[in-house]
């Protein structure tokens, strides 16, 4: 194990845009791509990285929010795509229907279910429910620390809740407040019911529920993702946050709202000693750890 703490940085969340930074001391990875390259590169040199210090980019699954910054930023400077078969074979597709050219990518395909190690991380891709083609979430593991990206999903299964109950870090959706997403004079019956469905995007009132099955005394921070700019308020997603913390006895958890517009403050989970990583699949890097 490299490095001896743990940082995640969340450069935007939301339906315009999610990409975040997970690193360690070696390794330095993007969770989804969703923003353009210039403000990726922007954010990246905000916390003193450039895109060659990065050794790739996770995907969750294919929709634009999350994988738009493909063909410029991952492309430009040779990073590789860590995803899944199919959402490898949905995101192709999308790009073959705008552009010419071929999505011409270094893709390392993983199995969903199946951990893998890229650097210092384990990685353990995770099934979610959502409209895409093989959706996941993922729980990463580096030097102790433990971080589970959870969003977009229409419900937390037991599947998630299980993963998400192993992080001490976890960035979880609440993408609407259901009482703003109903009344949405904008948005058609059938819209509101895909978005509020078991395959749309997890509201405010069912991020909240699934907290019982997901606190443990390990749980220290929950960033609250992908938020809605207009079926949802920050206030909103935080209070109900807290308050179904504070019922289940677990007011120490720190909540932070991330936003589409202003990344987050660097998370960093120091950790003191390393562990021995498992045997996994071990996926070669190119990039040698700065
Ligand atoms: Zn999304
Ligand atoms: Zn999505």
């Amino acid at each position: 194990m490299g490095g001896v703490s743990v940082r995640l940085t969340i450069f935007a969340s939301g339906s315009k845009g999610n990409c975040a930074l997970l690193e360690t001391d070696g390794t330095r990875l993007l969770v989804d791509a969703g923003l353009s390259a210039t403000r990726i590169q922007e954010h990246l040199a905000a916390v003193d990285r450039a895109p060659s210090d990065l050794h790739g980019i996770l995907l969750t699954h294919e929709h634009d929010d999350h994988t738009s910054a493909l063909r410029v930023f991952a492309a430009r400077h040779e990073l590789p795509v860590f995803t899944n078969q199919e959402t490898r074979c949905a995101t192709l597709e999308a790009s073959r229907r705008g552009a010419r050219d071929a999505l011409d990518l270094d893709w390392r395909i993983f199995r969903t279910g199946e951990p893998f190690a890229v650097g210092d991380f384990d990685v353990d891709p995770f099934s979610i429910p959502h409209d895409a083609c093989d959706p996941v979430g993922f729980l990463f593991r580096a030097a102790s620390r433990s971080v589970a990206f959870v969003t977009d999903l229409g419900q937390v299964t037991a599947l998630v809740a299980d993963k998400a109950r192993q992080a001490e870090a976890l960035v979880l959706e609440a993408n609407h407040e259901h009482r703003l997403l109903m009344e949405d004079p904008n948005r058609s019956w059938a819209v509101k019911q895909r978005i509020s469905g078991s395959h749309g995007h997890l509201s405010n009132e069912k991020a909240a529920r699934a907290l019982e099955r997901i606190v443990s005394d390990r749980l220290s921070h929950v960033f609250l993702a992908h938020l809605s700019e207009d079926c949802n308020r920050p206030d909103l997603a935080e209070e109900t946050m807290r308050r179904g913390l504070e019922e289940l006895g677990a007011s120490r958890v720190k909540v932070t709202v991330a936003h589409q517009r202003e990344p987050c403050a660097t998370l960093e989970l120091a950790s003191c000693r390393a562990v021995a990583a498992e045997t996994l699949p071990l996926f070669g890097l190119t990039r040698a750890a700065a």
